[in-house]
C-alpha cells in the first residue's frame, strides 16, 4: 500500500467526504493516523541524533499572525513555519537544515534582527500544519469578515464589555480578529468613530460615544502595525502607500443589520492615523417626542409639519444633529400624496418615497445649481442640506415663496441670530420675511445612564443657577457614574435641547423694517418662545441629563 502522500491534511479531510464513504475514510484515517506517528518518531529520533530540537507542528497551535513575519508563500517553498515568537527570538519548524531554500530565509531572518530558534518537524506535521493554515483562512474569508455577528459576538462579548481585557486580548489574536473585536468593540459600545492615534511610544485608541471621545486603551507599535495592515487591506487601501492620506471602506454585518465603514488615513510622524466611521443601514427615524422635543417646542415644530409652503431651518454647530431632526421632520410631512426630493451632501439616511440626490462639487452639482434642477422636477417638499451661499439661500427662498416647503440646515448659534445671518449672506429682507415660516435651534446633550445614576442633593449654588435661567431648581439633580452598560461613560443616548421660533406676522414685519436681533428676540418670548438653556435647565431638572453635560454643551 502507498502510504506515502495520504496523510497530508487527514483530519481536515474528514469533513470534506460524504456520509457514503465514512467507513473508507475512517481507514484511511487510521492509516494516515499510524504513518503520521511514524513519521514523527523517526523525526524525533533524527532531531536528537544531529543534536537539534524537535517539535510536532501539527499539533502547535500556531498564530497566523507569526506567518506575516514570513510570506505564507515563501515559507512554503522553505519549509520554514514561524510558530512561536517573543520579541525577536524566533521559533522556527524546520523540515530539512540543508535545504537551500531554508538556510536562505533563516539568513534573511538573521538579517532582519530575528534569533533563529530552530527545531525539526516531519514532512507531514509540515504539509498539515500548512493545511490548517490554509483552511483557517478560508474560513475566516467566509464566516468571520462576512458576518461579524454569528460568528464572534458571542465569543467577543465578554471581552467587549470591559475594554482592558479587549486591549490585552488584541495582542495575542490575529490582525483580522482584532479588528472584528474592535468592530464589535464599537458596535456594543454605540460609538459612531474609533480613532487610532499613534504617538511616540503607543498608539492610542478612542471611541466617540454619543459625540464625546473616550481613550479606551493604547496599543504598542507592534499590533498596531499589523491592525493598521489590516484595516487597509479591508479598506482596499494601497498597503505599500505611507506618506500620503487615503480613504477606503469596508462593511460588515452586526445583528442582521449592514454597517458601512468608511476609513480615512493620514501621516504622521509616528505612523499612520486612522479614524473610522461606523454608519448603520438601519435607519429608523424617531419621532419628535422620542429625539426629545417637549412641551412649547414640540407643539410649534409639530404644526410647522402641517405646513404647505415656506422655509423651516434647523441651525447649530455640527454634531448638533441636525440631520437626525430633519429625517424626522421629513418622515412626517412625506406622504403619498406629495413628492419629496433631497439635495444631500453626502445622502446620510436612505428614506422610502423620497427622491434623494447628491451633490457633486467636482461634476458642478452643487447646491444651488441642484436646486434649480430638483425644482424642475415638480416637488412638494424639498430638503437641501444645507445653506452654505447667498445663490443657495436665493434659490430656496424663491422656492418657499412658489408653493414649496423647504427644509435646510444652517450653522447659527440660536434661532433668532439666523434672521441677521440670511440678510448678511445677502439675502434681502423682502425674501427673509415671507419665505420663513420656523427656525429650530439646537444641541444634543448625553441621557444620563439609568442604570448608575444616582441623585444628589442640588447645592445653593446651582439652584441659584437654575433661578438665574428662569426654571425651579429640584430638590435633587442626577449625578453620572459609569458601568458596563454604558461603557462607563455615565451616559447612554442623546437627547435633543431646543428652542423653536415661530416666525409670526409680528416678526415677519420687524425683519422688513430691519429689527434688530434682541428686538426679534423681546417679541419671540412675548409670544412664548421657550430657550434653548431654559428647555437643557428643564430636561436637568427632570433628571434625564446632568448639570455637567448641560455645562459641556451649552456653556456655564
Ligand atoms: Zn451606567
Amino acid at each position: 500500500m502507498e502510504l506515502k502522500n495520504q496523510n497530508s491534511g487527514g483530519g481536515v479531510q474528514i469533513k470534506a467526504v460524504d456520509e457514503k464513504n465514512t467507513k473508507n475514510v475512517a481507514v484511511q484515517t487510521q492509516v494516515s493516523n499510524i504513518n503520521r506517528e511514524f513519521q514523527e518518531k523517526s523525526t524525533e529520533k533524527l532531531a536528537k541524533d544531529s543534536g537539534l530540537n524537535y517539535v510536532d507542528i501539527a499539533k502547535t497551535p500556531l498564530n497566523p499572525d507569526f506567518l506575516k513575519i514570513v510570506d505564507i508563500a515563501v515559507a512554503k517553498n522553505a519549509r520554514v513555519i514561524p510558530y512561536y515568537r517573543q520579541g525577536k527570538v524566533l521559533y522556527l519548524a524546520v523540515e530539512d537544515v540543508k535545504n537551500a531554500n531554508t538556510i536562505a530565509l533563516l539568513e534573511d531572518l538573521k538579517s532582519k534582527g530575528y534569533e533563529n530558534i530552530i527545531s525539526l518537524a516531519s514532512k507531514s506535521g509540515m504539509d498539515e500544519a500548512f493545511e490548517i493554515y490554509d483552511q483557517s483562512q478560508k474560513y475566516k474569508k467566509i464566516e468571520v469578515v462576512e458576518n461579524v455577528e454569528k460568528s464572534s459576538i458571542g465569543t467577543y462579548e465578554k471581552e467587549i464589555a470591559n475594554m482592558t481585557d479587549l486591549a490585552k486580548k488584541i495582542e495575542t489574536v490575529t490582525a483580522q480578529e482584532a479588528l472584528n473585536m474592535l468592530d464589535v468593540g464599537a458596535m456594543k459600545t454605540s460609538a459612531s468613530d474609533v480613532h487610532y492615534e499613534p504617538g511616540e511610544h503607543s498608539v492610542v485608541v478612542r471611541f466617540r460615544i454619543d459625540g464625546v471621545l473616550h481613550k479606551v486603551f493604547a496599543l504598542s507599535h507592534d499590533v498596531f502595525h499589523r491592525i493598521g495592515e489590516q484595516l487597509k487591506y479591508a479598506s482596499k487601501m494601497r498597503l505599500n502607500v505611507v506618506t500620503i492620506p487615503q480613504d477606503g471602506r469596508y462593511t460588515f454585518n452586526f445583528n442582521e443589520v449592514k454597517i458601512a465603514v468608511r476609513v480615512s488615513s493620514i501621516p504622521t510622524p509616528f505612523g499612520e492615523s486612522f479614524v473610522c466611521r461606523y454608519l448603520s443601514s438601519d435607519n429608523k427615524t424617531l419621532g419628535l417626542e422620542e429625539l426629545g422635543f417637549q412641551d412649547e417646542a414640540l407643539a410649534k415644530l409639530k404644526r410647522a409639519t402641517q405646513i404647505s409652503q415656506g422655509m423651516i431651518l434647523i441651525t447649530g454647530p455640527t454634531g448638533s444633529g441636525k440631520s437626525t431632526t430633519l429625517y424626522s421632520v421629513l418622515q412626517i410631512m412625506k406622504s403619498e400624496e406629495n413628492k419629496v426630493i433631497t439635495l444631500e451632501d453626502p445622502v446620510e439616511y436612505q428614506m422610502e418615497g423620497v427622491v434623494q440626490s447628491q451633490i457633486d462639487e467636482v461634476k458642478g452639482y452643487t447646491f444651488a445649481n441642484g436646486l434649480r434642477s430638483i425644482l424642475r422636477q415638480d416637488p412638494d417638499i424639498v430638503m437641501l442640506g444645507e445653506i452654505r451661499d447667498l445663490k443657495t439661500a436665493e434659490t430656496a427662498a424663491q422656492a418657499s415663496l412658489t408653493g414649496h416647503v423647504l427644509l435646510s440646515t444652517l450653522h447659527t448659534n440660536d434661532a433668532v441670530e439666523t434672521i441677521p445671518r440670511l440678510v448678511n449672506m445677502g439675502l434681502k429682507p423682502f425674501m427673509v420675511a415671507p419665505s420663513l415660516d420656523t427656525i429650530v435651534a439646537q444641541r444634543l446633550v448625553r441621557k444620563v445612564c439609568e442604570a448608575c445614576a444616582t441623585k444628589k442633593v442640588t447645592d445653593e449654588a446651582t439652584l441659584q443657577e437654575f433661578k438665574d435661567h428662569g426654571v425651579n431648581g429640584p430638590a435633587e439633580i442626577m449625578e453620572a457614574h459609569g458601568c458596563e452598560k454604558c461603557s462607563n461613560t455615565g451616559y447612554g443616548g442623546r437627547l435633543v435641547v431646543a428652542e423653536v421660533l415661530e416666525v409670526t406676522k409680528d416678526i415677519k414685519e420687524m425683519i422688513l423694517r430691519g429689527a434688530s436681533s434682541g428686538e426679534i428676540f423681546d417679541a419671540a418670548r412675548k409670544a412664548g418662545m421657550k430657550t434653548m438653556k431654559e428647555d437643557a435647565y428643564t430636561k436637568v431638572s427632570q433628571g434625564l441629563t446632568t448639570i455637567e453635560e448641560l455645562h459641556r454643551v451649552i456653556g456655564v
